[in-house]
């Protein structure tokens, strides 16, 4: 992956501890919708879990489902607007 990260979030980037889906932009709902990380900023916001040093950010899908992604991820491209 070509991409100028801070050692922090290639750190974060590269555990394997959390599956790609939680890593990536556009975020994929099961419902088949596809969210790049500027709607993902629209959708509304339900909460964050605590997973060790790391924070996984919750959102509803306008489909009603809960999805999640990286808050670290979040972070970093809300940063890159
Ligand atoms: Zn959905």
């Amino acid at each position: 992956m070509k991409s100028r990260t801070s050692a922090t979030s290639k750190r974060l980037l590269t555990r394997p501890k959390f599956p790609k889906r939680l890593l990536k932009f556009p975020k994929r709902c099961g419902c088949g919708l596809t969210w790049p990380a500027l709607e993902w900023l629209q959708l509304e916001f339900v909460g964050v879990m605590d997973e060790g040093d790391d924070r996984i950010e919750l959102r509803h899908c306008t489909c009603g489902s809960t999805i999640a992604m990286l808050a670290a991820v979040v972070a970093k491209a809300a940063n890159e607007r």
